[in-house]
């Protein structure tokens, strides 16, 4: 458990306590997350989405990057490619 606090809702903040994943996102990393973490990371505010490469198979294995958990049924979350 991380003990993160969510953010207060209606005051968006852009960095996750921890700022882990804020790392990753700066770099345009892939993103697997468990359940728990998926639910505290908004990747919208990163400009990620669930990747549409898993669609329909939406699900990967691997360790969640924000809390390290090993697991299956992961969703990958992949940056938005601006052109
Ligand atoms: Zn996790």
């Amino acid at each position: 458990m991380l003990g993160v606090a969510e953010a207060p809702s209606g005051a968006p903040t852009k960095r996750l306590a921890g700022g882990w994943l804020s790392d990753l996102a700066e770099l345009g990393k892939a993103i697997v997350l468990c359940s728990d973490c998926e639910r505290k990371w908004d990747p919208k505010n990163y400009g990620y989405v669930m990747s549409p490469l898993w669609k329909g198979q939406d699900f990967v294995t691997g360790d969640c990057d924000a809390c390290g958990e090993k697991g299956i049924n992961r969703h990958l979350f992949t940056k938005v490619q601006q052109e």
